[in-house]
């Protein structure tokens, strides 16, 4: 039986490495992505997933959406919630939009993801969620209240819907990446960039397939005794 996997936010970057990845595990995977038509419409082409267009902040989207991939595909065994956004700022200039738009699509995506795929994964008795965090939702972030904080939301996300999925044979785990060389990275100030270097024991950026082996990992059957876990994987940045 092949299993039905959605990426968020799967069609680049860190998230188009974890769509490649599952499906060389032999996953069926959709990927799901917001704007960037063109890079999707590439991505598809190249690797064979179907690429689909919605805002995961939006709760409607997230619930049609997903009908309408189990559907076409089959039940919707593992989602991986990959899409997020920065709106970066020191708190005297961030906005109130600023504020809500991350929490709404980097934390609000996680539930709304969950809402309309964890209920049919319960009740066919297997499901692997896993949920891309951030080192800075661990350690916090000067600039990025509104990033840490819904990203350390999903780290609490994690934990309390991994005791919901357990005896069901529902997984729910994340993973905190560390500075990953990614579009999302390339706009940090060089300046900026420099300093957190040296504050990375490996002494370099990670690659984005770097993560897509460990959520690969807690997608298959053999970490079917973790759950409620984050991973992290940020060149020894940060020991938690
Ligand atoms: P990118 O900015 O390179 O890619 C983001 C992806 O998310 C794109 O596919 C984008 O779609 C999609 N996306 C953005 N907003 C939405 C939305 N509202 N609805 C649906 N899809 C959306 O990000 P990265 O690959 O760098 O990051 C991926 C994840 O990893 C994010 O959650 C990020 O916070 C996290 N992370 C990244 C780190 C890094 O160093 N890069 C470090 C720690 C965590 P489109 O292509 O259409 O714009």
């Amino acid at each position: 039986m092949t299993r039905v996997a959605i990426v968020t936010g799967g069609t680049r970057g860190i998230g188009e490495a974890i769509s490649l990845a599952l499906q060389a595990q032999g996953f069926l995977v959709v990927a799901n992505y917001a704007g960037h038509v063109e890079k999707a419409r590439e991505f598809s082409a190249r690797t064979g997933i179907a690429a689909y267009r919605w805002d995961v902040g939006d709760h409607e989207a997230c619930i049609h959406n997903c009908n309408d991939i189990a559907a076409t595909f089959g039940p919707i065994d593992v989602v991986v919630n990959n899409a997020g956004i920065t709106r970066d700022g020191v708190l005297d200039k961030m906005s109130f939009d600023d504020w809500n738009e991350v929490i709404r699509v980097d934390l609000g995506g996680c539930f709304n993801m969950a809402k309309a795929t964890f209920g049919g994964m319960k009740s066919r008795g297997w499901g692997r969620i896993v949920n891309i965090g951030s080192v800075n939702g661990q350690m916090g972030q000067y600039g990025q209240v509104n990033y840490a904080a819904a990203k350390s939301g999903i780290h609490g996300f994690t934990k309390a819907l991994a005791q919901e999925g357990a005896k069901f044979g529902v997984t729910v785990n994340a993973i905190a990446p560390g500075y990953i060389d990614t579009d999302m990275v390339a706009a940090v100030p060089q300046s900026v960039m420099d300093k957190i270097l040296t504050r990375i024991p490996v002494g370099r950026l990670g690659q984005s397939a770097e993560i897509a082996r460990g959520v690969a990992f807690l997608c298959s059957e053999d970490a079917a005794f973790i759950t409620g876990s984050t991973m992290s994987i940020n060149g020894g940045q940060h020991m938690y």
